[in-house]
């Protein structure tokens, strides 16, 4: 189910290349090729879904393996201190949004303060 004219599908299929971090047979991570901090990572679901208005109750399991390797993944980086990592998840839905490659994505930043830096909510 995935989408032939995506750039993310094909990433996904490995048509085209991507520092890939983690992935399973559910979820891909891969790093974002304009990196907005010093760590700066993609969490693609192996499915073709727009965004999180598209996911149909079926494909719910794939959140819940987003979020494990979300998990799996802050359990390998550390601050220098030794301490796990924080960080920010950021899903953008839809054009107005900010969404501009529409196949459903997280972006995973961490090692930056995106509010110190003037991000607002
Ligand atoms: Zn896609």
């Amino acid at each position: 189910m995935l989408d032939s004219k995506c750039i993310f599908c094909k990433i996904i299929k490995k048509e085209i290349p991507a520092k890939i971090i983690k992935e399973n047979e559910h979820v891909m991570v891969i790093e974002d090729i304009h990196p907005k901090a010093p760590v700066h990572y993609l969490v693609l679901p192996k499915k073709h879904v727009i965004n999180i208005n598209y996911l149909q109750e079926s494909d719910f399991n794939l959140v819940t393996e987003m979020v494990k390797i979300v998990q799996e993944i802050t359990k390998n980086i550390q601050d220098s201190t030794g301490k796990q990592v924080d960080f920010n998840l950021i899903s953008n839905n839809g054009e107005g949004a900010g969404q501009s490659v529409f196949h459903m994505h997280w972006h995973f930043i961490s090692g930056k303060n995106l509010y110190l830096d003037g991000f607002k909510l």
